[in-house]
């Protein structure tokens, strides 16, 4: 076991996750690669969703960020915060959301439990309709609303919480049916669970694209369709944007957008963020209509959310990846990825999919049909061959066996085929 690893496991919880039998120390970034502490390179294939959504050690943000840092550091709070009104401004301005307000935190777990204050505020009640398999964070009330267990230690819960099918086409027991009859059948459940719900929901909360979960989804139109049935019943909606949001699956900027049409005009009361907004420090943010943000009767709710140095790392960010596209940029690059994995003709991928640069790979035990059985030990010896080939990539799915590709959003066309060719020979390498 290395030095820091021991010292790791020595003063920090167990439960603490760390990638790798033999973890790597990263060191250093710079674009779309990092270094760890004997100076291996990797070409980073999670980063991006993880912190870096532009690139690593982005100049302009370096410069945002130092420049704020020999200004003031200061409370996003009590006196007037230019940056965060700025970064608050942009940010409104392509949520796409009518008359939005902007509440930034520190973090996504923080962002979502904004989120739940807000609608249990304005619902005045505690019952949240969540997805099956979701991960919403961390903390008391956000574990409370995640439906993936592996990721959440107490079922003591402040909220009640109802699960609706929907989020995992691959092993869902609506498999096999047509779009069209899956979405039929998740709104038959949504139904089902509201009529017995008995009683006022605050909220239905959702990842367009489950993260954690193992980049997996329902079809397109699926969150529509709930949207309209909860509209009928005044639910709000809100969509957990913490991966998806910022243009990262390529056709939309927001998760939320592949599940709206001119028919359903289906738009979130909530949106969430947080991740890579500011490329890599910590924060988060709540974007709401007016009458909904405006609801609550607290004063100001955090001390660091929108401070001026993560605000002003954040909109350097955001105008880097408004100004050069990288919308664009992921879809362009998602389609070589996409189309090059599901070329693999490998007996352990059981699923590609996603859009975009967020991709999932469920890794299966060969011969096991459809959807195979989750083989997470072939996941994680891919994960090492990835890794000594100059590779990282991240793992999710409640089994813990999908292979998660999300890099940062400057990807090129070089690194996206060498990191292809690296996964074709990885998989080659570890299948039986
Ligand atoms: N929501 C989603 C969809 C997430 O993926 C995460 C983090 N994995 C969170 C919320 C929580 O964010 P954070 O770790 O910043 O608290």
């Amino acid at each position: 076991m290395s030095e820091l690893l021991a010292r790791t496991r020595a003063v920090l919880p167990s439960w603490l996750a760390v990638y790798y039998e033999e973890p790597i120390e990263i060191e250093r970034g710079e674009g779309r690669h990092v270094w760890d502490a004997d100076g291996k390179r990797y070409l980073d294939f999670f980063g991006g969703i993880l912190t870096t959504m532009t690139a690593h050690a982005l100049p302009e943000v370096t410069k945002a960020v130092s420049e704020q840092a020999g200004r003031i550091i200061h409370s996003s709070t009590l006196y007037l915060n230019r940056p965060m009104v700025e970064l608050a401004e942009q940010i409104a301005a392509v949520s796409a959301i009518p008359d939005a307000k902007v509440f930034l935190t520190t973090s996504g777990t923080e962002a979502n439990d904004a989120a739940l204050l807000l609608a249990s505020t304005l619902r005045r009640s505690n019952q949240i309709l969540a997805l099956r398999n979701s991960y919403h964070g961390r903390s008391f009330s956000t574990i409370a609303i995640t439906g993936n267990r592996s990721w959440s230690p107490t079922s003591l819960s402040p909220f009640q919480t109802y699960y609706v099918q929907g989020g995992q086409q691959y092993r869902s027991p609506y498999a096999g049916l047509s779009d069209g009859e899956y979405i039929a059948a998740c709104v038959t459940d949504l139904k089902d669970v509201l009529d017995q719900s008995g009683g006022d929901i605050a909220a239905f909360i959702a990842e367009p694209i489950q993260g954690v979960g193992g980049f997996t989804s329902g079809p397109d139109g699926l969150l529509g369709a709930f949207a309209e049935v909860l509209r009928e019943h005044g639910i709000p909606w809100i969509s957990d944007e913490v991966q998806t949001g910022w243009g990262r699956t390529g056709e939309h900027f927001w998760g939320w957008q592949a599940h709206s049409d001119d028919r359903n005009r289906a738009t979130p009361d909530i949106v969430t963020f947080a991740k890579g907004v500011a490329n890599g420090l910590s924060m988060g943010g709540v974007i709401a209509r007016a009458e909904v943000m405006d609801g609550l009767g607290a004063n100001s709710i955090s001390t660091f959310g929108g401070s001026p140095l993560t605000s002003a790392g954040a909109l350097a960010n955001l105008r880097y990846l408004l100004d050069h596209d990288l919308q664009a940029n992921a879809a362009r690059h998602g389609s070589t990825l996409l189309a090059g994995l599901r070329a693999q003709e490998s007996p352990i991928v059981g699923d590609v999919r996603g859009k975009g640069l967020m991709i999932g790979v469920e890794i299966v035990r060969p011969g096991t049909g459809d959807p195979g059985d989750p083989a997470p030990e072939l996941a994680n010896a891919v994960l090492e061959a990835t890794k000594r080939r100059g590779l990282l990539v991240g793992k999710g799915g409640l089994h813990g066996n999908v292979l998660r590709i999300a890099p940062p959003m400057t990807l090129t066309h070089a690194e996206a085929e060498e990191g292809l060719s690296i996964l074709t020979a990885s998989l080659e390498e570890v299948t039986p």
